[in-house]
C-alpha cells in the first residue's frame, strides 16, 4: 500500500504509530456530527480525562498544542494579568512569550538550561510579590533540554497564594505521570502527538473550576475559536449534535481514541515505566559511547534525552548517516542548536528493537566517521 520506507522516529514529536492507529487514520472521513460520531468523540474525551487523572472538563480544541495553550492564556487572563513564567529553554520563554501575546504583565524567571525549576524560588516569588500573581504558568517537559520541571511543589505554591495553574504538558502526558487534580494544575494541556503516540491535529485542555471562574470573570477576550466559552456553549447548546464551534477531523479522533485505547490496555503506569526503561538505555548507551549527556541524571526527562554531539562528529553528520536508514533525530533549537542532539521517547522509539536498532546505527556512525568503537558495545546490558 505504502511505497514509503518504514521510518524510524526518535523525534521528540511526531512519533511513530502503531498500525492499528495508522490504520484508523487512513479511515475514510464520516460527518462530524450526529449521534453516531458522538460516541468516538465523546469516548475520546473519556480517554483523555483518564490518562489526565482528572475529573475537570476537558476539550478537544483542534489544532496543535500550542492552540490549547493559546485557547487557555486568552480565556483565563484579562489584560494586564499579572503571570509568573519560571523556566528555562526554548518551551518556557515560548510560554513568556505567549502570555505577553495574551497582553500579560510577566515575570519570567529563568534557570539555567540544564537546571529544573526550583519550586523554592517560585514560591519566594509569590510570597514576596507587592501585587499578587494571577497565575502560574509553566512546561512540564522542557521539550528543548530534556528536563523534566517539578509539577507539586509549583502548584501548591501558586495554590496558596491564590494564582490559577497553567501548565503545558504537552510532550509528557502518557509518558511521565500527570496526575491533574491530585496536583492541582487548573489549565493542564496536551496534544495526541507526542507519547500519546497519535497524528498531529487535535490539542487538550483540562478546565477547573477554579479556572471557570477566572474565565467567567475575565472582562477580555482576544479570540472566539479560541475562547473556552465558546467550547462550553457549543458543548451545551449543541450537545446531540455538534458540540463544538467548528469541524472536526474524525480521523484523528479515532486514531487518538485507538492510541489511548492501546496505552490504557498495556496499563498507564507500564507505558509510563516502558518509557523511562528506553530512556535509560538510551543514555546508558549513548554514554558508553563515549557521548555526554547534556542533562543531569537527577533533572532528566524520561521522554526526551539531550546529549553533547560527539567531539569527533557534528550533530548534522550524524543526523544525515542516520536519515539514509530512514532514522530521525533532532538537533538542538536555539543557543543549543549545533551543540547537542535530542532523541524522542515516545510511541513507537520506547520499543526495544527500535532502541537497539538507533544505538547500532548510532555506533555505525561513529565508526564511519573514523572513531573506533568496539562492535554492540552501546548495548552490552543496557536493558534493565
Ligand atoms: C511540542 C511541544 C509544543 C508545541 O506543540 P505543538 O503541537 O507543535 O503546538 C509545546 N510545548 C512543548 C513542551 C512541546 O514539546
Amino acid at each position: 500500500m505504502s511505497d514509503r520506507p518504514d521510518l524510524h522516529l526518535f523525534t521528540p514529536g511526531p512519533t511513530g504509530s502503531t498500525p492499528e492507529v495508522i490504520e484508523a487514520t487512513g479511515r475514510p472521513m464520516v460527518p462530524h456530527y450526529g449521534e453516531r460520531f458522538l460516541t468516538v468523540y465523546n469516548r475520546c474525551i473519556d480517554l483523555f480525562k483518564v490518562v489526565f487523572q482528572t475529573e475537570n472538563d476537558l476539550f478537544l480544541i483542534i489544532g496543535p498544542g500550542t492552540a490549547a495553550l493559546d485557547a487557555s492564556l486568552s480565556s483565563a487572563l484579562p489584560d494586564g494579568a499579572r503571570v509568573l513564567v519560571p523556566g528555562g529553554g526554548w518551551f518556557g520563554r515560548r510560554m513568556a512569550d505567549m502570555c505577553r501575546a495574551h497582553r500579560a504583565d510577566v515575570d519570567f524567571v529563568e534557570f539555567p538550561l540544564d537546571e529544573a525549576i526550583d519550586p523554592e524560588v517560585v514560591r519566594r516569588r509569590l510570597e514576596t510579590a507587592d501585587v499578587p500573581y494571577d497565575a502560574v504558568a509553566w512546561v512540564h517537559h522542557e521539550t528543548s533540554t530534556g528536563v523534566l520541571n517539578p509539577m507539586e511543589p509549583v502548584a501548591k505554591a501558586a495554590k496558596e497564594q491564590g494564582a490559577l495553574t497553567i501548565v503545558d504538558a504537552v510532550a509528557s502526558l502518557g509518558g511521565v505521570d500527570l496526575p491533574v487534580d491530585a496536583w492541582g494544575i487548573d489549565l493542564c494541556v496536551s496534544v495526541t502527538n507526542k507519547c500519546l503516540a497519535a497524528p498531529p491535529g487535535i490539542s487538550a485542555v483540562s478546565v477547573s473550576s477554579a479556572a471557570w471562574e477566572a474565565i467567567d470573570s475575565n472582562p477580555s477576550s482576544r479570540s472566539w475559536y479560541l475562547d473556552l466559552r465558546t467550547w462550553r456553549s457549543y458543548r451545551e447548546e449543541w450537545a446531540g449534535w455538534h458540540p463544538f464551534p467548528s469541524t472536526v477531523p474524525s480521523n484523528i479522533i479515532e486514531a487518538a481514541t485507538a492510541s489511548i485505547e492501546q496505552i490504557l490496555e498495556e496499563g498507564l503506569d507500564v507505558r509510563i515505566r516502558r518509557t523511562a526503561e528506553a530512556a535509560t538505555a538510551v543514555r546508558s548507551g549513548l554514554s558508553r559511547l563515549g557521548f555526554e549527556m547534556f542533562t543531569p541524571d537527577d533533572v532528566a526527562s524520561p521522554v526526551t534525552t539531550a546529549a553533547y554531539a560527539h567531539p569527533e562528529l557534528s550533530v548534522a553528520d550524524m543526523q544525515r548517516f542516520l536519515m539514509d536508514r530512514s532514522i530521525f533525530i533532532s538537533g538542538g533549537l536555539a543557543d543549543l542548536a549545533g551543540r547537542i542532539f535530542r532523541i524522542g521517547h515516545m510511541g513507537r522509539s520506547i520499543e526495544r528493537g527500535e532502541v537497539e536498532l538507533l544505538l547500532g546505527a548510532i555506533e555505525d556512525a561513529l565508526r564511519d566517521a573514523g572513531i573506533s568503537v568496539s562492535d554492540g558495545s552501546s548495548l552490552e546490558s543496557i536493558w534493565v
